[in-house]
């Protein structure tokens, strides 16, 4: 068994932060491992929402009342702190969206048609999640340049000899996750932002499964833009990040139009647009869910993402020893960096089967295709089961995962 006690992650404390762990399904103690596709959220970020609608709720930056006043320094506190969790070097380059999804969206109707045009070249990676694939597959139908693709070994790693091969002078942008959902690959973006830049291409960076697990420092990397979502990092739905290169984003077209991305609007003569990060945010924003993902971003640092990074490290090696005795079974993603997610299937046993019965156990995993059907095509299959780990679960927890998996694999083979 992987040994824990180096670590000085007080689960059990942390654990009280989340009043749904607490819950029973089908009369056993909730045992959640689909942290990749949502986490868990702690009382201090469903606090800001009772918070900020009995207290404070109002629209942002156009008041000149108190309340107006309050939920403006509010919202643009937490752009602070995202700059801060990222190492962003100025806050103007934080963008809020609705999540990763709308941010690649951003990028690729702003960005994408201001720079791209017909013979230029995106490269994506097999690994992408489909929000960082279709998005360039509608515009490359109107636009009319060409996707390659960064292929992946048996292991499920990107194969980067192959990546600096498909760069010819026409590579425009890399667009590639940092963690692959499906699989739990970590992608070494900062060398591949290197070769990117060096063939004078920009780099988009799907930081979604990233930024729940590892310190992330936008500038080290040498990322364009990244992106991430408040739902997978003990934030609320709804909220999301986009950051971008301040002099990238001064050079983009807006996106969407509406109020706030305006400096003023004439029927007469043209619209100007209002200065970054302000012209992408068009409408009344997610303020709560700003507000509250800030509070997520705290509570994260509070912890430690070095010390979650090692504890999901841990949970990840105690998982992979225990599916180990399980007949049949065999585990997809074994590349030498991951992050903590086992995506796994078993012979004569289909993967939608046990996660319906493992259900009745209590223990939440995912399965289907993760939004990455691309890749577990490549890997012959059409599902997988997947548990993901997050900085409250136990070993424990990985115990009964483990039993369950067992039990219920032996009903269905
Ligand atoms: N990219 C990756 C790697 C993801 O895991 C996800 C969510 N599963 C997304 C993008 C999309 O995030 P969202 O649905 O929050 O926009």
């Amino acid at each position: 068994m992987a040994d824990f006690s180096d670590l000085t992650l007080d689960v059990a404390k942390l654990r009280r932060d989340f009043p749904i762990l607490d819950r029973e399904v089908h009369g056993k103690p909730l045992v959640y491992l689909d942290n990749a596709a949502t986490s868990q959220t702690p009382r201090q970020v469903i606090e800001v929402f009772d918070d900020y609608y009995g207290r404070y709720n109002a629209n942002i930056h156009r008041g000149l009342h108190t309340l107006a006043d309050e939920a403006t320094a509010a919202f643009e506190g937490t752009r602070e702190t995202v700059r801060a969790f990222l190492n962003a070097a100025d806050h103007r380059e934080i963008v809020f969206t609705r999540g990763t999804t709308e941010a690649i969206n951003l990028v690729a109707n702003s960005w994408g048609r201001a720079n791209l045009k017909a013979g230029d070249e995106v490269l994506i990676s097999r690994l992408e999640h489909h929000s960082n694939i279709v998005p360039w597959q509608l515009l490359a139908g109107e636009l009319g340049f060409t996707i390659k693709v960064i292929p992946v070994d048996e292991r499920g790693a990107l194969d980067l000899a192959a990546y600096r091969d498909l760069f010819t002078e026409r590579t425009k942008l890399v667009a590639v996750n940092h963690i692959s959902n499906a699989f739990g690959t970590v992608n070494p973006v900062a060398e591949m932002a290197r070769v990117a830049h060096e063939h004078g291409a920009r780099i988009l960076v799907d930081g979604a499964q990233a930024a729940p697990h590892q310190a992330i420092d936008v500038q080290a990397i040498g990322a364009d833009f990244y992106a991430f979502s408040g739902h997978k990092v003990y934030g609320p739905t709804g909220v999301g990040v986009l950051y971008g290169r301040a002099e990238l984003l001064e050079a983009m077209p807006p996106w969407q139009g509406g109020g706030e991305m305006i400096k003023t609007v004439s029927l007469e003569a043209p619209t100007t647009f209002a200065d970054i990060p302000h012209k992408f945010e068009a409408g009344t924003p997610a303020i709560a869910e700003v507000i509250a993902l800030g509070r997520a971003l705290q509570w994260v640092g509070d912890i430690g993402l070095p010390l979650i990074g090692a504890w999901e490290a841990r949970l990840l090696e105690h998982a992979t020893e225990g599916v180990a005795g399980i007949e049949g079974l065999r585990i997809l993603g074994t590349a030498p960096e991951k992050a903590g997610v086992l995506s796994f299937v078993v012979d004569g046993a289909h993967s939608q089967d046990i996660g319906l019965l493992i259900d009745q156990l209590g223990v939440a995993i995912r399965t289907g295709h993760h939004c990455a059907q691309p890749l577990l095509s490549w890997f012959g299959v059409d599902a997988t089961c997947r548990a993901s780990f997050a900085a409250y679960n136990t070993p424990e927890e990985i115990d009964v995962f483990i039993e369950g998996l067992d039990r219920v694999v032996g009903m269905l083979r």
